[in-house]
């Protein structure tokens, strides 16, 4: 969709991209009165995660996490209950067993506020890409971290050096069997929390060919308008292994407080595994995000003492998350200061999660409704 299929007469806001945020601000805003075009892409085209018609779709955990009004996000839950939140309402009436966390059927979630949503009678839902930021009219900006391109650059462009886009990282994770146990060793560093780490120790040698291997893999390669700066705490490996022989030694691959019991010695270095579920079926390779090939990822980490007949049940990744600098770019009412008649709402507003997304989503529909009625602004 460009600017020229726009025709502002017949709605009041528009709100861009129908996940959990668009769809709570169109939800709002047709609710205090508005008339709202709501534009999602799907099934026209899907970003990396996104795989179902839907809209508010879970991409990964069907976990909205806690419901204890103790918790934070507990609370955040019951506030957005009683402020009339159509993603909660969907939550609760979907909701499985899950102890004190609040899961839902994801399938029978998405489909509840997708049926509310066509069926409100202000709604008007629009399958296309947004290519541009409309020139009129109140506009939400809630596309996600996964935000298409054509818009990423134009919401660049608009706000200038203010805008970030970091990456998230997947680390690898390894089927435990697989492991060479006559190898790996169970320690945690300095002794702390038992030995609730497997340690796969490497002498310099191996070290060294280890590093060498890593420089020399396949990477898959950023697309220009990704080239951007990693986010420094969450580097991929072979980047680190870039900055010289012994970043990886004083990082991820740290053997400082690790003593192997069969040497008695402290490694050269040392790659460390973290239990992703209580039988110890699965293990995460800590830190070792990575944008190696997969085929390169499944060569050079078997190169690791313990990892030789390693079976990966998933291989490591980084991708793109897109998000602005909120308080440079952002008023408190979430509207751009270089434009305050478009406001971000979601993950691209700079909060983390299905149920912060959520709230950004209730705040900047209320506040977009308000303004298109002539009233004051929160
Ligand atoms: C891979 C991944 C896994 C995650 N896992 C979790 C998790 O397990 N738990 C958790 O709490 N949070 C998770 N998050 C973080 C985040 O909270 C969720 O992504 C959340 O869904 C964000 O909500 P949102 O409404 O901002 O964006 P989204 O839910 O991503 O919705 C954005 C919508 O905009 C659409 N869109 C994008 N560009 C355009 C365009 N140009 N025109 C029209 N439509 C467009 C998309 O198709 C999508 O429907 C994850 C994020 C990612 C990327």
């Amino acid at each position: 969709m460009d600017r020229a299929a726009e025709s502002p007469d017949t709605f009041d806001l528009t709100v861009i991209g129908g996940g959990l945020a668009g769809s709570e601000a169109a939800w709002q805003a047709a609710e205090a009165g508005c008339r709202v075009r709501l534009v999602e892409m799907k099934p026209r085209r899907f970003s990396p995660a996104h795989k179902s018609p839907f809209l508010g779709e879970l991409v990964c955990s069907n976990s909205l996490r806690s419901d204890a009004p103790d918790s934070a996000v507990g609370l955040l839950k019951e506030e957005l209950r009683r402020a009339g939140s159509l993603v909660m309402a969907a939550a609760d009436r979907t909701r499985v067993p899950a102890g004190k966390a609040l899961a839902v059927d994801r399938n029978r979630f998405a489909a509840e506020i997708t049926a509310a949503l066509e069926a409100h009678p202000r709604v008007e839902i629009v399958r296309d890409e947004a290519t541009a930021l409309p020139d009129t009219g109140w506009v939400i900006v809630a596309t996600g971290p996964l935000t298409s391109d054509a818009l990423a650059a134009e919401l660049r462009a608009r706000i200038g050096t203010g805008y970030l886009h970091f990456y998230d990282a997947i680390a690898p994770i390894v089927l435990g069997e697989s492991l060479d146990r006559t190898v790996v060793f169970a320690a945690s560093r300095y002794q702390e929390g038992g030995g609730d780490y497997l340690n796969c120790p490497m002498d310099e040698a191996a070290y060294r060919r280890f590093v060498e291997a890593l420089l020399a893999a396949e990477k898959v390669p950023l697309r220009d308008f990704e080239r951007a700066a990693y986010f420094e705490g969450c580097l991929p490996i072979e980047v680190m292994a870039e900055r010289g022989p012994e970043t990886l030694r004083f990082g991820p691959m740290k053997p400082v407080g690790l003593v192997d019991p069969r040497t008695g010695r402290t490694p050269h270095a040392v790659v460390q595994l973290r239990r992703e579920d209580l039988e110890g079926t699965l293990w995460n390779m800590v830190g070792f995000q990575t944008k190696l090939k997969w085929h390169e990822q499944e060569r050079v980490f078997r190169m690791i003492p313990g990892l030789e007949r390693a079976e990966f049940v998933r291989l490591g990744s980084i991708h793109r998350n897109t998000f602005v600098c909120a308080p440079r770019v952002l008023t408190p009412a979430l509207r751009l200061r270089a434009d305050p008649r478009i406001f971000l709402a979601g993950q691209l507003s700079g909060v983390e999660g299905y149920v912060e997304s959520t709230a950004m989503g209730l705040l900047a529909g209320r506040n977009a409704a308000r303004l298109a009625r002539g009233l004051p602004g929160l």
